[in-house]
């Protein structure tokens, strides 16, 4: 892709407010920059939406909700499948589009358009599958039918780490229910979700269904809508301190909530795992979006016969990543997304270090345009480092020595979140073990990549409530509707 042709590209979306199928400026006629973290470039200028715009966003998904609600599965199955088929016919066009706002190298890109119209593709065929029950109550004497519907107007927030795939992890059941939508995608990486919606709109979505307001104000959006009592549901994926402030939020009006917070994922690695493999697993679950993702394996317990080897392999191959912009082919580690990202990586490598952790290799951002962190391998890092207890978001890779099990299984327990672990062991028998010990909604064994649109994706404890993905997914935007029916017993002829 050379520069004009990314210019061109990025010029042809859409950057208004998207309110009842129609593409507007902001009521105050604000904008703001969307900027190229590989560059410092600005690439493209936004309708940055306030407290106006969003309620007459939520007035509109408030009143095609019945209507909407009607449609027949089938023609809202059909409507995501062909956009799954638009999404993977332009992967490489939506793939250059996150590359530039985000950072990602464009091979991770790609494979983000592909996981994210996987959604989609899941969901349409979700959508034709909403079940029931049916029974009798335990006295003989009542039919209990239940069935399902849509749960109503939803709130959608998603991150900038995955800016396509947050978004259609939501949009997807939310379309299969029968759900309207207000949705705020984050303001540094909106134009991914721009185009996500003119495929949508090309798809057959009846105008109203989905209304997206982006702000630089996130608050100034999505309060109204929580406070609004119209809106039935919030679905958020972000920090736990912003899901925190919108369950509060949700409170007011009993929401239904799903949460998808923030991670502190263990990486264990037993002196029975085959290390090249372990190496293989955690250059994926460590370094995948620079490590700027939920599941990005962030205290790494290492067993202390093997931790010596495991660090000299690892650190091989992280110093011969090439870093640089994410549209250059070449490309394996791209930048961090804005300065304060870098800036919160470097203090946590210096807080390490001050507590007694060896660099391998990294560990000095450069000098020079863009937001650039080098991968970086700590080792001998004290558990109180600030780093254990934080997400780091950027390409560091802490290496910590246990001893047994039981002190592998303590260490990975020992945090407020539990979205994702991280275990390579040949061990069945203790593959079953971890699962039941290591508080986490997702273990991989064996395997740095647990997401996947047929599986569940979720966490426990602070990482949040609910789950994306999976035969779970749709539940979410569902409501369960019981009818009970006096039982007459059939005459016996
Ligand atoms: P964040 O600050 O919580 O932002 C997430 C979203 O919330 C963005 O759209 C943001 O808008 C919006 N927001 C911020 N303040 C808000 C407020 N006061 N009221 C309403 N909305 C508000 O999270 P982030 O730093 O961008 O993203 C990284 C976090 O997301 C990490 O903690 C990561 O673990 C988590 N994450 C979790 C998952 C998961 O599935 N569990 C997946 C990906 C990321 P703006 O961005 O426009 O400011
Ligand atoms: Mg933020």
């Amino acid at each position: 892709m050379t520069t004009s042709n990314k210019r061109d590209l990025i010029a042809a979306i859409p950057t208004g407010l998207f309110i009842g199928g129609q593409w507007v400026e902001a009521q105050s006629g604000k904008r703001c920059d969307v900027i190229d973290p590989a560059t410092e470039d600005v690439i493209a200028s936004i309708a940055d939406g306030g407290a106006e715009d969003a309620e007459r966003a939520i007035e509109v998904a408030a009143a095609v909700q019945d209507s909407w609600a009607r449609t027949a599965p089938r023609a809202r199955s059909e409507i995501l499948r062909r956009a799954y088929e638009q999404m993977m016919e332009r992967q490489d066009e939506l793939a250059s589009i996150i590359t530039a706002e985000m950072g990602k190298p464009l091979a991770e890109a790609r494979g983000e358009v592909a996981y994210a119209a996987e959604f989609f593709r899941w969901f349409s065929e979700e959508a034709v599958r909403i079940g029931g029950d049916a029974t009798v109550s335990g006295d003989g004497r009542t039919r209990i039918i239940v069935s399902k519907a849509p749960v109503g107007p939803c709130v959608l927030v998603t991150p900038w780490n995955f800016p396509l795939a947050m978004g259609t992890r939501k949009i997807g059941p939310a379309i299969a229910a029968g759900c309207t939508m207000v949705f705020k995608p984050a303001h540094l990486t909106p134009l991914s979700s721009f185009a996500l919606v003119e495929i949508l709109r090309e798809a057959g979505l009846p105008d109203g269904v989905l209304n997206v307001v982006c702000s630089s104000d996130p608050g100034s959006v999505v309060e109204p809508w929580m406070r609004s009592g119209k809106a039935r549901k919030v679905s958020f994926t972000g920090s736990t301190a912003v899901g925190v402030r919108l369950l509060e939020q949700a409170s007011q009006h009993i929401m239904r909530s799903s949460m998808e917070l923030g991670g502190n994922a263990p990486f264990i690695v037993f002196d029975d795992a085959d290390v090249d493999a372990a190496v293989d697993g955690l250059m994926i679950a460590k370094l995948r979006n620079m490590g700027e993702a939920c599941t990005a394996a962030n205290r790494i317990f290492v067993q202390r016969n093997v931790a010596d080897e495991f660090a000299r392999r690892l650190t091989e191959r992280m110093s011969a990543l090439v870093v640089g912009d994410g549209i250059d082919p070449a490309t394996q580690i791209g930048p961090l997304i804005e300065p304060k990202a870098v800036e919160k990586v470097i203090s946590l490598v210096s807080d390490a270090v001050r507590r007694g952790a060896r660099i391998l290799c990294g560990g000095q951002a450069p000098e020079g345009r863009g937001y650039y962190f080098p991968p970086t391998v700590l080792v001998d890092v004290d558990p109180e480092s600030e780093l254990m207890s934080t997400e780091i978001f950027g390409p560091v890779a802490a290496v910590i020595a246990f001893d047994d099990e039981c002190d592998a299984i303590r260490l990975a327990n020992d945090t407020q979140w539990g979205l994702v672990g991280y275990a390579f062991t040949q061990d069945v028998d203790r593959a079953f073990r971890l699962q039941e010990a290591i508080e986490v909604g997702m273990l991989g064994i064996n395997t740095g990549l647990v997401s996947n649109p047929a599986a569940p994706f979720g966490g426990v404890k602070e990482s949040g409530l609910g789950r994306e993905g999976g035969r779970t997914g749709i539940e979410e935007f569902l409501e369960v509707r019981y009818l009970a029916l006096p039982r007459s017993i059939p005459a016996n002829v």
